[in-house]
Formats: C-alpha cells, structure tokens, sequence
C-alpha cells in the first residue's frame, strides 16, 4: 500500500470512550465501578486531548452512543479538535449475543446519538470486546460504513472482509489485544486478577511492534481507553511512545477513516 506524502508507515492512536459503560456488561453497577469509568471522562480525557495537541496529531475516538447523549461537550470537542469520533455500540454491549433485530436497533441507536451530537455519521465501528455477529457486516452494507475496527486476522495490513461476504467493500483496520492498554494495565477481580504492568514493559512490547509495521509500510494501530491510559505513569509512556515513533522519518499520524478511504480507493482501482 502506498501512504501519501511518501509516507513509510501509519500510525492510528484509537481511543474508546467506555466510560461507565466499559463495566456494563459484567460487573455490579455500584459506585467503585462507576466512579472507574467516569475518571476515564473527568480525568482521562483532560489528559489525552492537550497531549495530542501538543504533538500535533489527528486521533480517532470511538464512542458508544450513549456516552454521546450523556457526555455530548466532550465527544464534541474530539470532532471540534479535528480528531474522529467512530461507533462503538449504543450502550457499549456486546454485540455477538443479540438477535439481529436487537443488534440492528442498537446500531442504529448507536449511530443516530453521534449523528445528533457532531452533526456527522460515523464511518466506522469497533466492536465492544473485540468481536461481532454473522449479521454485523449487513448493518455496515446497510449504513454505508467505511471500516471496522475489531478483527485480528493480519496485524498491520488492512484487508476486506470479504472471507465473511465475497462482495464487501468494508476494509478492516486490525486490532490486537497485544496493542490495547487493557490486557496490560486494568486491575480486575474477576475473571482474572491482572494488569498494573510497568510501563517500561509495555513500551518494550509497543515500540517493537511498532518497529515492524515501520519495516512492513504497514499501520500501526494503538487501542487506549481514557479511564486506562489516563493515569500519570501510562501518559508519560504515550509520550515516550510518540516520540519514539517520531524519531522514525516519514511516519504518517492520521485517522482512522483517512487509512479505509485510501485502501477502498486502492482496491477499487486494482479491481477496475
Ligand atoms: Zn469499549
């Protein structure tokens, strides 16, 4: 693929607003949890949007649309700050489980709150969990979705979903858990008790991977959470991160949506 402005490699720093919704699906709704997701928002977020200011970058935002409807000053100020804001499901749920009648209301439900909140659709979707239904795909047809943001079928090269339609046009930029900040860094209880990783470690893990989608031309694509990343100590590694990345000529920081229009152009043309 053949990145403009001669471009060796793309680099998408993603972040999904859960907020309170990250714990939706199944863990108690009492004020620990709560209080956890809105740290993403009150704390997090403060954090993150002067960073990116700073170094000048375009990132993309993905927002369940509920967290549009209830935090619609911040979700409006990623839009006004030139970043993207994606969808991620209406009340963050997991798709995979729902009959399609549900899943398609959510969809729907999801995309109309960011619609109404920054006066623009989204183009792409990542999955809450990582994960869809054989019916997902319709809905991007449907809608006219761009990309998705949720399968992990090549690490740093977009490619069609077309193993689950032979005629889709929908590009999927990969995710990998190895490239999200919640396997390394979020305490849980249950069902596991992990995270609070240092963050040399991570950086170890991230500035390698980084190193081979520079070597492939590929996109480099980083998942945070605000209530994760948003701590001191993981900021700082974001910082290190991007400086490190900058340290490499010719690196292209945009969005999400920039990457899927330049691959749908690509393949469209080779397919005549
Ligand atoms: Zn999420």
């Amino acid at each position: 693929m053949k990145w403009p402005g001669n471009a060796k490699c793309v680099v998408l720093l993603t972040f999904d607003l859960d907020a309170e919704l990250m714990w939706y699906n199944n863990y108690p709704h009492t004020p620990g949890y709560i209080s956890r997701g809105q740290y993403g928002v009150t704390v997090g977020v403060p954090r993150i949007l002067p960073l990116l200011k700073k170094y000048d970058i375009p990132a993309t935002f993905f927002v369940p649309g509920a967290n549009a409807e209830k935090y619609p000053g911040v979700v409006k100020s990623f839009h006004a700050e030139g970043h993207e804001v994606g969808h991620h499901g209406y009340l963050h749920e997991y798709v995979s489980k729902l009959e399609k009648d549900k899943e398609r209301e959510m969809f729907q439900r999801g995309m109309d709150a960011i619609e109404k909140t920054i006066g623009k659709r989204p183009q792409g979707f990542r999955s809450p969990a990582g994960d869809f239904s054989e019916n997902t795909l319709d809905f991007f047809e449907e809608f006219e979705f761009l990309y998705d943001s949720s399968l992990m079928g090549d690490d740093f090269n977009p490619y069609p979903l077309t193993n689950f339609n032979p005629h889709s046009r929908i590009v999927e930029i990969p995710f990998a858990w190895e490239l999200d900040d919640a396997p390394y860094f979020q305490f849980l209880f249950s069902p596991y008790r992990s995270g609070l990783s240092s963050p040399t470690h991570v950086f170890e893990i991230w500035s390698s991977e980084f190193e081979g989608a520079y070597e492939q031309g590929g996109v480099f694509t980083l998942t945070m959470h605000p209530q994760i990343i948003g701590r001191v100590h993981r900021m700082q590694l974001l910082e290190r991160l991007i400086r490190f990345i900058k340290d490499h000529p010719n690196v292209w920081f945009t969005t999400a949506s920039n990457v899927a229009s330049l691959c749908r152009e690509e393949w469209d043309k080779k397919a005549g």
